[in-house]
């Protein structure tokens, strides 16, 4: 199997090092993922400015392509262009912070397998429920391989991928995978509003992470009562009660 593994993180984070020494177990890994940070850019394309592939370096073993660009750009640049065959897989995490509920909007884990299943690819995202950067990746590596072998087997639809969620917990209070659906979930957002030390004002995103509905199987519910929650999800955005309730009025 060729596995491309991507992220939103960077390439330096130790999701995606977690995550690649997971799939090399079964299979040929090739790494393209953002050279920074790109977490919460959702699904961004770089159009205005040149796209870069430095490789990229661990204890002076090439390990990946750095990417001047999003989550999107990675897989895009990587199957169109720098890899090539088609890969048999996309993965991208294993992000720090769960990817729940509407998290899954502005994810750039979330969008970079979109992006994979969009070009015709069995693609997942892996996301563990923490934003501590020494947090243990190891439990959501054994679950991003246990689905990931069985993936291609699943004959998703092109635009469906998995978004896997996995608790931040120990092994003995893991308590299984669940299939779940999208939860209800919000961010009651809010902006601190600080000054620099020329005195202007700025502001930072902060928030509350709120549940609107107890829906059954949600994946945030599911995530916090220490299961590792997996939703199918795809791109089609259309409401279609709304769309039959619209065509009667025109
Ligand atoms: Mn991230």
């Amino acid at each position: 199997m060729r596995i491309l593994v991507t992220n939103d993180d960077g390439i330096d984070s130790p999701g995606i090092l977690a995550l690649v020494g997971a799939m090399r177990t079964i299979g040929d890994v090739v790494v393209v993922a953002p050279d920074r940070q790109q977490s919460a850019v959702g699904h961004a394309l770089t159009v205005a400015s040149p796209l870069r592939a430095t490789p990229f370096h661990r204890d002076g073993t090439f390990f990946g392509y750095a990417i001047n660009g999003t989550p999107a750009d990675c897989v895009k640049l990587g199957i169109s262009t720098l890899l090539d065959v088609q890969p048999d897989l996309v993965v991208s995490g294993i992000n720090h912070g769960s990817n729940t509920s509407v998290n899954a909007i502005y994810s750039g884990t979330v969008s970079a397998a979109t992006e994979g299943t969009l070009m015709g690819v069995p693609s997942m995202a892996v996301s563990l429920a923490s934003f501590d950067h020494a947090a243990p990746m190891d439990l959501a590596a054994d679950v991003a391989l246990e689905v990931a072998r069985r993936l291609p087997t699943m004959q998703l639809p092109q635009g469906t991928l998995l978004n896997v969620n996995v608790p931040a917990c120990s092994r003995e209070a893991f308590r299984g995978i669940k299939l779940t659906r999208q939860g209800n979930s919000v961010w009651k957002d809010s902006y601190e509003r600080r000054r620099d030390p020329q005195g202007r004002e700025y502001y930072w995103l902060s928030g509350e992470f709120v549940t609107l509905e107890r829906l059954d199987d949600a994946d945030d519910l599911a995530v916090a009562d220490g299961y590792a929650a997996i939703t199918p999800i795809h791109y089609e955005l259309t409401n279609f009660p709304v769309l039959d309730r619209l065509k009667t009025m025109f």
